[in-house]
């Protein structure tokens, strides 16, 4: 995707990636300092450890705890995050608008607390379940904290609070990795729970379709997957990098063409 948007802007520049593990993660950015690297995306499990490396967090990365984009200033690496914006974009595109949303979360990780933060602004009200109790509580209250939002709550996830809480809302967001291949069987929430007048939005890309957007489809609720979201984030990380805009239908297709290959593939 983001090789695409170099090509089609015809920068001299490329995207690789690199497995780091977790105990090399200072040395690493001490290399792409010293080679002087525009940027760098930054995923599972880094998201937050790289933050105490960083030399400064650009909101809304610090509010939300989690960097996924970092900008490299002439030796000085700065953290952002644009899974938010991303996703927000994502809903508009396909033809949602999160404002007055009644908003089931699941999830409680890097990219749920960007989404729950985004979210919240929005949204009527927000309810955050989460396999970890205290990982929702703390990202409700840390909300609520923050953003002055009172129409936050966190809690567990199970049978009886998802049917509770999903008969309170009218749009699901799916931030855990529930469903994400090789577990493609899996889903975060009951069948039974989804009804025709939701939105259902699962952040989940690989694959495309995943058993909760299978079945929201069925029951006739709007889906929303998370390939957009992933363009839509990138091409603002691009534009952090770059200063150019992205060219954001070459990622698209780009993405769609390798991904549906891999779908088609299946399980890895
Ligand atoms: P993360 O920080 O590791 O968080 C994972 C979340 O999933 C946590 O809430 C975790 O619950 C929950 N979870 C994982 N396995 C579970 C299971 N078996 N049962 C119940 N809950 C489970 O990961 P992340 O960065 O937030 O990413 C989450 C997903 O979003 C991934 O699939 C990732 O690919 C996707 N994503 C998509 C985009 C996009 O642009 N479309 C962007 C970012 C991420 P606990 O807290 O209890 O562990």
């Amino acid at each position: 995707m983001q090789n695409a948007a170099l090509e089609a802007t015809r920068l001299d520049a490329v995207y690789l990636a690199f497995r780091v593990a977790s105990p090399s993660l200072l040395m690493a950015l001490e290399g792409f300092k010293a080679i002087g690297l525009s940027g760098f995306n930054v995923t599972i499990p880094h998201k937050v450890a790289v933050m105490r490396h960083l030399d400064d967090l650009e909101e809304p990365a610090a509010t939300i705890g989690a960097v996924n984009t970092v900008v490299n200033h002439n030796g000085r690496l700065v953290g952002h995050n644009t899974d938010g914006a991303g996703a927000l974009a994502a809903l508009r595109e396909s033809g949602v608008e999160p404002s007055g949303k009644r908003v089931l979360l699941l999830g409680s990780g890097g990219a749920a607390r960007a989404l729950a933060f985004t979210m919240a602004e929005t949204a009527e009200n927000l309810t955050i379940l989460n396999r970890t109790i205290s990982k929702a509580r703390t990202l409700a209250e840390d909300i609520r904290r923050i953003t002055g939002t009172t129409s936050v709550t966190g809690g567990g996830a199970n049978p009886s609070t998802l049917k509770n809480a999903a008969a309170q809302s009218n749009m699901v967001v799916n931030a855990t990795s529930i469903g994400m291949n090789p577990n493609a069987r899996e889903t975060p929430i009951a069948k039974e729970l989804l009804r025709p007048d939701m939105v259902v939005f699962d952040i989940v890309y690989s694959p495309l379709e995943t058993r909760l957007l299978r079945d929201a489809g069925q029951v006739g609720a709007k889906c929303v997957n998370g390939l957009t979201m992933l363009v839509c984030q990138g091409a603002q990380a691009f534009k952090l990098w770059t200063r150019a805009e992205a060219p954001v239908s070459a990622m698209k297709e780009a993405l769609t063409t390798v991904l549906k290959a891999k779908s088609d593939r299946g399980p890895d």
